[in-house]
């Protein structure tokens, strides 16, 4: 095995054994570790493909053309810097190699992100980090380099990584029982929790956390904590499915509450999901139903409501 693959394989066990030490300062270890990792194993790409005696020209940041022996123009790598992550992608494309660059630039950001808010990033963020670049890993190792990842994981930290995407499988089961199992104030607001997001980063890892009926809701990748009437708006915005029901002719789902002035008034329930407060739907004046965006207050439709202004 050239000592590249090796590196890279060695890397990618580093960045499993930082994870799972349990200790936090290791996160951002593992997380560097992993990413290594899988440049490593493109780098290998490069080096099989570069020509004997190129002092493995594909590897280097800068190529030089000389002249060999024999009077020929060749290419050589020149200097010790080798290639960046920009570069790679550079050879690949013009060498036809594929990589899903969306999926490394995904592991790239994180990586980032929990260098730059080491405090606030969670072991959920490396958990989708070591999903992501197990899937790289494999990918890449059989369909560009026809070795068996696994041998060349090995048994151990190969279990480990399907275990990791597992996990992170669970934890979002996790995350869904906690939110049925919280009473909230209403059971549409806990049909959509289930189908939000978080406000920060987009990762589904949400969990209610506090009070049971008005909770606050924590992000389990990046730690983001929205309190209770922050996520309910936000919850009626993201895990309701608004157009397709005004689209079939109904009217709007959710309005502007009149006593808390938050988005979070619930037409059909007849309450706001975050005040909880309920206002007459009927028209004190003339009996019709008053419109979820007329709804007030004075208990009158839009129009009796302009009579009677008029009547003063
Ligand atoms: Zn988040
Ligand atoms: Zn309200
Ligand atoms: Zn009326």
């Amino acid at each position: 095995m050239s000592l590249l693959l090796e590196n890279a394989a060695n890397s990618i066990r580093l960045g499993l054994e930082d994870f799972d030490t349990d200790e936090d300062d290791r996160l951002l270890s593992a997380a560097r570790n992993l990413h290594a990792g899988l440049l490593l194993l493109y780098k290998e790409k490069l080096r099989r493909l570069s020509p004997t005696g190129s002092d493995e020209v594909l590897l280097k940041q800068n190529i030089e053309p000389i002249f060999d022996s024999a009077g020929n123009l060749t290419f050589v790598g020149k200097g010790r810097k080798t290639v960046d992550t920009q570069k790679i992608k550079e050879r690949f494309k013009s060498l036809e190699i594929s990589a899903d660059w969306k999926s490394l630039d995904e592991v790239t950001k994180i990586r980032n992100e929990i260098e730059h808010y080491f405090t606030t990033a969670g072991k959920d963020a490396v958990r989708e980090i070591i999903s992501k670049s197990f899937i790289l890993f494999r990918d890449f190792t059989r369909g560009e380099l026809s070795e068996d990842p696994r041998d060349l994981l090995g048994e151990d930290a190969w279990l480990s990584m399907t275990d990791i995407s597992e996990v992170y499988e669970q934890e979002r089961k996790e995350c869904e029982d906690a939110i049925e199992n919280y009473e909230w104030t209403a059971s549409e607001l806990q049909d959509a929790a289930l189908n939000t997001s978080c406000l920060e980063c987009g990762s589904s890892l949400i969990e209610p956390i506090n009070d049971p009926k008005r909770p606050d809701v924590r992000c389990r990748s990046c730690g983001k904590i929205q309190i209770f009437e922050e996520f309910a708006e936000h919850a009626m915005a993201e895990g309701i499915d608004h157009h397709s029901h005004i689209k079939d002719g109904g009217d709007s789902i959710v309005v502007i509450c009149p006593n808390c002035s938050q988005e979070t008034y619930h037409y059909e329930l007849g309450m706001c999901v975050s005040c909880e407060e309920s206002v007459d739907h009927d028209c004190d004046r003339c009996g019709s139903t008053i419109p979820p965006e007329e709804l007030d207050y004075d208990s009158l439709c839009g129009y009796c409501r302009h009579m009677m202004s008029k009547d003063d």
